[in-house]
């Protein structure tokens, strides 16, 4: 089967069979992975069809969180000084926003000793920071929506969203990455088999793998909760959480405290190496804080391990800006925030220039 003829197979089969990840719609839509790149538009397509209504957002909850019913005009990702200040001017210029990320706020400023050089704010610590930022977004009226962006699929001329949570899909026209600096280096293979058998968001693929056995790999103690998720699912669950402390999974979950050292296999992945075995699995889930922006992103440009952007933060992709650490040096809290505004006024700018096409 070509490409072509594969994308017409899961039109048929998106038309025919209710709900997608039927058996028959997981075989079809893995046999497509297998046959098209990931960082194509139409790998992005097929992702987005499998949960979209396109054009509605009637998925997205109705919590006062998100605006059903709509698309935003800016969706940023990133709660750090970066996000934090394009939401501020984009609020301010009266769009409608989208801000995914911690209600805490950025780690990079929490942890902060003292800092010295951020104007208006003459030696504070991290703390303090993190306090005038909350009091300052809250007083614009702008909300966190406490989750992390798993997935984002460029559309031509609009973004799909797509967190950890269940029904999460959200559609924006335009973009803002504002997730730091990405310091994690993937494990060998995990590149090489994302999108088959390796996925960053057990919510949002946990389907694919019903009956299969699979692994997941926790940095953070809130992945438990994935990982319990999957196992209604899974016939097994193999949990290798990467942190100290006690783990407190559902017992069907069995906890393997070894470090994970590669992934291998043939069409898809198969086995997950560690410092301590080699496990036979279906699916290995990655669940760590900072996905790599071109993972997150496919298509995202990068130079030297950071988003190349414009001095207007203009990615690669029409629609996507990016600001702060994700573009590179100087780390800096003042410069992250001053990206935050140059960003959303760019995208200010691009909507306006669209809308009188
Ligand atoms: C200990 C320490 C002290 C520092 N002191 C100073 C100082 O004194 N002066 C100075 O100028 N700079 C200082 N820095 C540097 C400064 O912290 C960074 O330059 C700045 O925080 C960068 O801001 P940012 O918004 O680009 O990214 P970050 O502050 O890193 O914020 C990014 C946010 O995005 C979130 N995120 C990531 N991925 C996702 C996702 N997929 N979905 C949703 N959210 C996501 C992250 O969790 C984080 O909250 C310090 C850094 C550290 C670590």
């Amino acid at each position: 089967m070509n490409v072509g003829d594969a994308f017409k197979k899961i039109i048929i089969v998106r038309e025919t069979a209710s709900p997608w990840y039927t058996e028959e719609g997981v075989l079809i839509m893995s046999i497509y992975d297998f046959l098209l790149d990931r960082n194509s538009l139409e790998y992005q397509k097929s992702r987005a069809r499998r949960g979209i209504p396109t054009g509605r957002t009637d998925c997205v909850k109705q919590n006062g969180r998100r605006n059903p019913m709509s698309r935003y005009d800016i969706a940023i990702i990133g709660t750090g000084p970066a996000g934090l200040e394009a939401a501020l001017t984009a609020k301010a210029r009266n769009k409608n926003i989208l801000l995914i990320g911690s209600a805490d706020l950025s780690a990079k400023v929490t942890k902060a000793h003292t800092i010295q050089n951020y104007l208006g704010l003459s030696n504070v610590s991290g703390r303090e920071m993190q306090e005038a930022f909350l009091k300052q977004i809250e007083s614009a009226g702008i909300k966190i929506t406490d989750e992390q962006a798993k997935n984002i699929y460029a559309m031509g001329d609009y973004f799909v969203i797509q967190t950890g949570e269940i029904d999460s899909m959200v559609e924006a026209e335009t973009l803002i990455l504002a997730t730091g600096l990405s310091q994690t280096k993937g494990l060998p293979g995990e590149d090489q088999f994302l999108g088959k058998g390796v996925s960053y968001c057990a919510t949002c693929d946990a389907a694919l793998f019903r009956g299969k056995k699979t692994a997941v790999i926790g940095y953070a103690p809130r992945e438990e909760n994935e990982a319990d998720f999957l196992s209604e699912l899974a016939s097994e669950v193999l949990y290798f959480p990467q942190y100290a402390g006690e783990v407190r999974t559902a017992p069907t979950v069995k906890v393997i405290r070894e470090k994970p050292v590669g992934i291998l296999g043939d069409l898809s992945a198969r086995t997950l190496e560690t410092d301590g075995g080699e496990y036979e699995v279906d699916g290995i889930f990655i669940l760590r804080d900072n996905i790599a922006p071109d993972k997150l992103v496919p298509g995202l440009e990068l130079d030297a391990g950071h988003v190349k952007v414009t001095p207007q933060m203009e990615t690669n992709i029409p629609g996507c800006f990016a600001a702060g650490d994700i573009t590179g040096p100087p780390y800096q809290y003042i410069k992250a925030a001053g990206q935050g505004n140059v960003a959303a006024l760019a995208a200010v700018n691009y909507l306006a220039a669209k809308r009188k096409e």
